[in-house]
């Protein structure tokens, strides 16, 4: 399956798949340099840099490796520092190519890497989770934390390729799975209710990696996330709805110092997303109380009980989101639409948070 992502002469293919074996021929297809460095992780790398290093020399490419420390923790300019060094190390230049192989964390740390390296060389994405399959490889967002805030530093930066093959999900840990599901419900809470059914419908196939479910997943994914990119690339309005549940999910996110997962954290948004529209009276009660079934049939979190409310509230505050004072949120108005919106009540805010911690 091949999906474009139209962006003037910045479009991208997205290839949709259930191996490697076209990676090499479809990599050819770029008219790249020929030299690439893969970045991957530990954790990654055991599985999936031989194959992929492979099929790439098989093609005529020069390849070298860079391994990164795996986690969230370690999405910091120190590993984009080490990239850096290798960069310059074996003189690649703009013709060249950087391979994020894995999940979230390498395609941000890569991505940044490359829009910064030079001014930007070529990039190519081969995301290895759900999650980075469903939703971070697409769209050019790319960066690091810094001083404890998620994705403070960071440019667009699109890559060349997105290189999916739905199968690397099957070494994935289930905890990952369910988080990458968070950012795929995600898309059909803003976008396409039917999309949400399906995937409740489906959990039990996704949950054991049913390969026509899983690039059926991808593609549907691809085509919500790369419509909004489309419309707004740079985040001026549209694509802010993207960041449904990531107001709330990331400030939980900085609290809980990233020892839940960033697609729990999400779902934990989701559903605060969910009772704030509902005490504003944009949703009713069933609509809540079916979003948080889906949620947990997914084998998502919906609250965090002992959630420190305040450390949460003030950290909603550092969220780049903020403008003058005013929560800028993202909210619900049915399953499958949304709408933005300042909240400047924040005892609001802090409510539903408290229902959050219960
Ligand atoms: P991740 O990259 O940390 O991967 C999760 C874990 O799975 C890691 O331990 C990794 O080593 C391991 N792993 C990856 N692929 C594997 C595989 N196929 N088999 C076995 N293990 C594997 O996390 P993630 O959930 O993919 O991404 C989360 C990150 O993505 C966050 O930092 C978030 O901010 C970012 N994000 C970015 C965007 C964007 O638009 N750029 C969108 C959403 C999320
Ligand atoms: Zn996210």
């Amino acid at each position: 399956i091949r999906h474009m992502v139209n962006l003037k002469e910045r479009s991208y293919p997205i290839c949709i798949t259930t191996s490697f074996d076209d990676f090499g021929k479809t990599f050819l297809s770029l008219r790249t340099g020929k030299k690439l460095l893969i970045v991957t992780d530990e954790n990654v790398d055991k599985y999936y840099s031989d194959i992929c290093s492979k099929e790439l020399e098989n093609n005529g490419f020069e390849v070298s490796r860079h391994v990164l420390a795996p986690g969230e923790q370690h999405k910091n300019l120190e590993a984009v520092y080490g990239i850096y060094q290798q960069l310059v190390e074996y003189k690649f230049d703009r013709t060249d190519t950087l391979v994020a192989l894995g999940g979230g964390v390498v395609g941000d740390i890569t991505g940044f890497a490359a829009a910064t390296y030079m001014r930007g060389i070529n990039f190519v994405q081969v995301p290895t989770t759900l999650l980075s399959q469903a939703d971070s490889s697409v769209g050019g967002k790319t960066g690091v934390d810094f001083n404890g805030h998620k994705n403070v530093i960071g440019a667009f930066y699109q890559p060349k390729l997105v290189f999916i093959n739905v199968n690397t999900i099957k070494t994935l840990p289930k905890r990952e799975v369910s988080a990458g599901l968070a950012e795929v419900i995600k898309h059909g809470l803003i976008l396409d209710e039917e999309y949400c059914y399906y995937i409740n419908e489906n959990a039990e196939k996704i949950f054991n990696y049913d390969e026509n479910v899983l690039q059926y997943l991808a593609k549907k994914n691809c085509a919500i996330k790369g419509s909004v990119v489309e419309e707004d690339e740079k985040e001026n309005e549209l694509r802010a709805i993207l960041n449904f549940g990531h107001t709330i999910g990331h400030a939980v996110e900085t609290v809980q110092n990233f020892s839940l997962l960033h697609g729990e954290c999400v779902s934990i948004g989701i559903a605060g997303a969910f009772r704030l529209s509902l005490y504003l009276g944009a949703v009713n009660e069933a609509a809540v109380e079916n979003v948080k079934k889906m949620l947990l049939k997914l084998e998502l979190p919906v609250s965090l009980p002992g959630l420190d409310v305040e450390k949460v509230y003030s950290h909603i505050f550092y969220d780049k989101k903020v403008k003058d004072n005013k929560l800028k949120f993202v909210l619900p108005r049915r399953i499958g639409e949304v709408f933005q919106c300042n909240i400047e009540d924040s005892e609001l805010i802090k409510k539903v948070l408290f229902d959050l911690s219960k």
